[in-house]
């Protein structure tokens, strides 16, 4: 029993057909209704075409079968490029078929399966197609629901893999930036043991070359059902804009479409993210002092930190970790939100003094395009990590790089008592104070700290504000330990 309806041909061809199927447009999984009447003919092109408006590659191809032991609803598409035809033609074929030999394990019980796509073109330049496919067996507890994509090249008709796209040393990186946002998106994730889901994303991606493909926002991975998290979830899908995902691209591949939609895109986002920072004013003339704190954002310290400034309208600067800012990004709005300022601390912390011009260009630039993304502009200042640096720091971090005059230690001694003395005794006017809100003892001690700075005189400023105040001439790679009053 069969009935093919091909949009090519614009005909249906009917054999026997005691049943029909409506598909229900608009609903992802599948919906059948069985029924006596024939549907028209008029009917039926409706479905299809209704499907077509969402494809943006070729036409809809569809292939509808209804037995006694299953029923099967396939749609494909059909894009003209012979290479891309073939391939996906007999793909489908090949997993319909085997569908059926399973299917004639179960006698008399109805076996389903469906499955849809979606496509896009992009600028000619590449295909992307990705199928969605449920396939429910009798006496199995759960139907099972699988991705499939296929990206090609049109200009050489090849299928390209994970590895043809990002860069191999940025790998890592990539994967780590899909296992953010997956816990942006996914509460379950987020609320996972760390490791787990982590493992599960690394495992599935490198069993799994073809698991991407391109829209027109983004690169996009999707996982099976049950792979990296439960059931419930559906199938796991993530889509990494091209402003994010474009660092980790090869350089041949050249999208042009991906250049033009990345400008769009870094437009949008500043437009869109005019954060409404806290007006300060700051008396030029009387005493200040800058609290600056590294190594965060983090999601607990952070906000009481910024809790205890806001008791005394202080403000500070944060010089963050660009892998941490990524994971935290609502801490990074709220650290501007209230009104002080995010710096730059180098990605992942690493010595830039052991390390080439052109590394510490692309760390320094990633910092500063994460928190563009995040709070629509990028850090004015740097701090290099361990306040380390040389000729060739001096010349690569194209950022004044602000050290610090007075050291509280408080990584070291993780003293609250001992922090807050340090952090208020002997303190003049233009001081900058070097903490870290990665540590309890630190968060602890800074309501303290904000008390008794404030009640000795001094406005809390952050390093911008301190840098206006004073007047300096400030240049790029030139270090800055302190802005006293002279
Ligand atoms: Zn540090």
């Amino acid at each position: 029993m069969k009935k093919i309806f091909s949009k090519k041909s614009n005909r249906i061809k009917l054999m026997v057909l005691p049943f029909i199927i409506l598909l229900c447009a608009g609903i992802i999984s599948y919906s059948y209704l069985k029924s006596k009447k024939n549907i028209s003919e008029a009917e039926a092109h409706q479905v299809v075409a209704q499907s077509y408006d969402k494809k943006q590659a070729g036409s809809v191809e569809s292939i509808i079968e209804y037995g006694e032991k299953y029923s099967i609803t396939i749609h494909y598409p059909f894009t003209k490029n012979s290479n891309i035809d073939q391939k996906i033609y007999s793909d489908v074929i090949l997993y319909m078929n085997n569908f059926k030999d399973e299917s004639n394990g179960y006698d008399g019980k109805q076996n389903y399966l469906y499955i849809d796509y979606d496509s896009y073109d992009i600028d000619g330049e590449y295909i992307s197609v990705s199928f969605n496919t449920e396939k429910g067996i009798y006496g199995y507890a759960h139907p099972e629901h699988t991705v499939k994509n296929y990206v090609y090249k049109i200009s050489n008709g090849t299928r390209l893999i994970l590895g043809d796209v990002i860069l191999e040393d940025k790998t890592s990186d990539f994967i780590d930036a899909v296992i953010s946002g997956l816990k942006d998106k996914y509460e379950e994730a987020k609320a996972d043991g760390e490791n787990d889901i982590n493992a599960l994303v690394y495992e599935y991606i490198a069993a799994n070359p073809y698991c991407f493909y391109f829209d027109t926002e983004g690169m996009v991975l999707k996982f099976d059902v049950y792979s990296i998290m439960s059931g419930s979830q559906g199938i796991p899908e993530i889509t990494i804009p091209y402003a994010n995902v474009k660092r980790f691209f090869k350089p041949e591949l050249k999208i042009s479409y991906v250049e033009n939609e990345l400008e769009k895109q870094q437009e949008e986002l500043s437009a869109s993210k005019n954060i409404k920072k806290a007006v300060r004013e700051i008396d030029k003339n009387k005493p200040m002092v800058a609290l600056t704190f590294d190594d965060g954002p983090h999601p607990e310290y952070t906000r009481s930190i910024l809790k205890a400034l806001n008791q005394h309208k202080g403000a500070a600067t944060f010089y963050v970790l660009g892998n941490r800012a990524t994971s935290y990004p609502d801490v990074i709005e709220e650290i501007i939100i209230q009104g002080s300022e995010v710096g730059n601390h180098s990605w992942s912390h690493s010595n830039y003094s052991n390390r080439e011009v052109v590394d510490i260009k692309e760390d320094k630039d990633k910092v500063q395009n994460a928190v563009k993304a995040i709070t629509g502009s990028a850090p004015e200042t740097i701090r290099v990590p361990y306040g380390s640096t040389n000729a060739t720091v001096e010349s690569s971090v194209e950022l004044p790089i602000v050290l610090w005059s007075v050291d509280t230690n408080d990584w070291k001694d993780k003293n609250s008592k001992v922090i807050i003395e340090r952090a208020t005794s002997n303190i003049k006017d233009g001081d900058i104070i070097l903490m870290h809100d990665i540590w309890g003892e630190t968060a602890n001690a800074v309501p303290e700290i904000v008390k008794t700075l404030s009640d000795k005189g001094f406005q809390l400023v952050t390093v911008s504000e301190m840098m206006n105040a004073r007047n300096v001439d400030i240049k790029k790679g030139k270090k800055y330990f302190s802005f006293l009053k002279k």
